[in-house]
């Protein structure tokens, strides 16, 4: 029988970046109910995992100790499973452990110099918790190696939207569905991974909007759309060349404004003169006429919006497939009033805050550049300390750069590379090359079988917090339990590392550092504290108290140097990996509805763990026939770079020759086979593209 709550208590999901606000009921210190709340991002609705995936807080598992790598047990994953703690770890009380964890990061700053460090923050910690971890990386290892999960995701949109319109965050919130008139879904499965922001999709499709659907799945929201466009993976360049081709061949561009508020257009031009719908209809597998009329349908709209996901940013080319949907925006006009834009859809439910609070390698809060001058001057400034001129390395250069000797040490907050890194082989090998690590976590994650020192932390419900959705919506979540045990929260432990690597921290809690961040941050500077703990949410750029904040960006000019937004051409360049005879057919990877991201969480929490228990691998069912397999049947999947066995499960949305599978499940890591290639703009892997085999298990 469901306990009798005693206590309700107003925070934000946990999971991803659309940023449900939810109400924890709570009775003996335990949640045991979670409703909607009537936020503006989800009018009191919420998903399966929102709903149901909270008691992996109170899970068996669960950290509530520190803990000690005993002495010559080997780093490694082979034969480590949270039950086998015991024998790797001994228990440490806090004294202890933090002595050791900041001891030996400080031993290698000391002799090494501080770029022999690197920290990974987290996209699910607070705005206050990125914020004070990049600013320990920064003041004190002495070095900008710090970096988070925005770089598997949207790095290379961020990269794209930075240098094609000055600012990296969404134009248009998703709630402007309901003003528009067309909605492109490109890259992106809103129904498994924004499930609530699908719901306003559906629900605008309802009133009469229409939906076009871009992806090498024929996903569920295509039952909701006029047109889907199921093309070839990996030819995203070519079939938005395509589209921008037939917008200016057809007289569709919005000459005044690209006149009047852009530049480059001509480069534009001259780079998508050979792109023809003819011309690239049989390298994208979309009918020319098709590709036509959807460009009449889009850039002839009274208002249009594009939403993207990873099908678009995952890709070596994810900057150039990025510049093209902002390419497509500008020529046609569809940016800078409601229910136009652009809206990268954000993965975790912080990773826009934690983005913006600076847990980035190349730039402080705000995206002030650690290699001008002027902004390094302001944060020397505000954080009292010399700091250093040079960008940091990123995830993947983090993970090299460790097996090349030079960095030696990390801290790594709520991350879990060990599962969620491309070619997880080399990655595992590169934790295991450390001489120290310190790993701060709920679980004994895979990440964690590699710390030299583990810390146990505090989840979403045990604290409180500002966090930012997809929307640039600024958001309080509030404390609803303590954490078990010893397990302390986040804010605590960072302030400890940083006394104990020489920082003389005091801060009395998040709302001091708030106070800090909303210095270090003009576009926050408007939102007091004490304002969202009466409106609950305010969307940046915010200047002021009086401010009401700007959910519609671009009106008049765009926040870069000239005021102009820049048209940049898009190469058509091929995946790191094509299939071949040895390896024919193409892996995508991604995630399922109900698991999130590494699966540490989801898969401990008890509904959605019975609802998804096993490793499956999704492939056409003709394909599964053809291998003389049924629904069910185990298949090897194998790529040059590792393989693994997972349940065949038939999807008829893929194409032949494909497969897809999540990231979640430990026993068969699916990132075991996918390739590090880089795009050579924002370091982004190519998670959604690889050659593999597939076979009867
Ligand atoms: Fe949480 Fe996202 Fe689901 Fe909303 S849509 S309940 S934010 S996981």
């Amino acid at each position: 029988a469901q306990a009798v709550a005693t206590r309700a208590v107003d925070s934000v999901c946990p999971y991803c970046g659309v940023g449900c606000q939810l109400r924890y009921h709570v009775a003996d210190g335990r949640i045991v109910r979670v409703e909607g709340r009537d936020g503006p991002a989800n009018h009191g609705r919420l998903c399966v995992k929102g709903r149901f995936g909270f008691d992996y807080v109170r899970h068996p598992e669960r950290l509530t100790v520190p803990l000690v790598r005993r002495p010559g047990v080997p780093k490694g994953l082979d034969g480590f499973d949270p039950a086998a703690a015991q024998r790797v770890f001994r228990e440490a009380d806090w004294d202890e452990a933090l002595a050791l964890a900041a001891g030996g990061l400080a031993a290698i700053r000391d002799v090494h110099g501080g770029r022999a460090l690197a920290g990974f923050g987290s996209a699910k910690g607070s705005n206050e918790e990125a914020y004070l971890f990049q600013k320990l990386v920064r003041t004190g290892f002495g070095s900008n190696n710090v970096d988070h999960c925005t770089r598997l995701c949207h790095a290379s949109s961020v990269a794209a939207l930075l240098e094609g319109i000055g600012s990296g965050a969404v134009s248009n919130p998703v709630a402007d569905v309901a003003e528009t008139e067309v909605i492109v879904v490109i890259g992106a499965n809103p129904t498994v991974n924004h499930p609530v922001a699908a719901s306003f999709m559906k629900q605008a499709v309802r009133a009469g909007k229409t939906l076009i659907l871009m992806d090498p799945r024929r996903t569920e929201l295509a039952r909701h759309a006029r047109y889907v466009l199921q093309f070839r993976p990996d030819t995203d360049v070519a079939m938005l060349n395509a589209l921008l081709h037939a917008i200016i061949d057809e007289g569709l561009v919005d000459a005044r404004f690209v006149a009047e508020r852009t530049e480059d257009f001509e480069r534009l031009r001259a780079n998508v003169a050979g792109c023809s719908p003819e011309a690239m209809a049989p390298v994208c597998g979309i009918p020319a006429a098709t590709l036509r009329e959807v460009a009449r349908v889009y850039a002839g709209a009274r208002a249009a919006m594009i939403f993207w996901g990873m099908g678009v940013s995952q890709h070596v080319h994810g900057t150039d497939n990025a510049r093209c949907l902002i390419a497509l925006a500008l020529a046609s006009g569809q940016i800078g009033r409601p229910g136009t834009g652009l809206h990268p859809l954000r993965g975790q439910n912080n990773v826009q805050g934690a983005s913006d609070a600076g847990l980035i390698p190349m730039v402080f809060p705000d995206y002030q550049r650690v290699d001008d001058p002027a902004a390094r001057a302001r944060f020397e400034a505000l954080w009292g300390v010399p700091l250093d001129p040079q960008p940091g390395l990123t995830v993947v250069e983090i993970m090299h750069a460790i097996l090349r000797g030079e960095i030696r040490g990390m801290y790594i907050l709520g991350e879990n590379p060990a599962m969620s890194d491309p070619n997880l082989h080399h990655a595992r090998a590169a934790l295991a090359a450390l001489e120290h690590l310190v790993v701060q976590d709920l679980f004994l994650t895979e990440t964690a079988a590699f710390a030299d020192v583990v810390l146990p932390a505090s989840a979403c419900a045990e604290k409180t917090g500002t966090f930012t959705n997809t929307d640039r919506r600024v958001q309080l979540g509030r404390q609803a339990i303590d954490p078990p045990g010893q397990a302390r929260q986040d804010l605590w432990i960072i302030q400890q590392m940083a006394r104990r690597l020489g920082l003389a921290w005091d801060y009395a809690g998040p709302a001091a550092v708030y106070a800090e961040l909303r210095r270090a941050m003009p576009s926050i500077a408007g939102i007091a504290w004490e304002r969202l703990e009466r409106e609950h949410a305010v969307t940046y750029p915010c200047a002021s108290e009086a401010d009401p904040g700007r959910a519609v960006l671009f009106g008049e000019r765009f926040p870069t140097a000239s005021g102009r937004a820049r048209f940049v051409p898009a190469r058509l360049l091929p995946a790191a990996e094509r299939p071949d005879a040895d390896y024919p057919w193409v892996l995508l990877t991604g995630r399922q509805l109900e698991h999130w991201h590494t699966g540490s969480m989801t898969r401990r929490a008890r509904v959605l763990d019975a609802l998804e228990p096993v490793p499956v691998v999704t492939l056409h069912p003709v394909d599964l026939a053809a291998l003389g397999l049924a629904a069910g049947a185990r298949v090897r999947l194998t790529s040059r770079r590792g393989e693994l066995v997972a349940q065949a499960r038939p999807d008829p949305g893929l194409r032949r020759g494909e497969v897809f599978m999540a990231f979640c499940y430990v026993e068969a890591a699916v990132n075991l086979l996918t390739i590090d290639a880089l795009d050579p703009y924002a370091k982004i892997p190519e998670f959604k593209y690889c050659a593999v085999r597939v076979d009867a298990a």
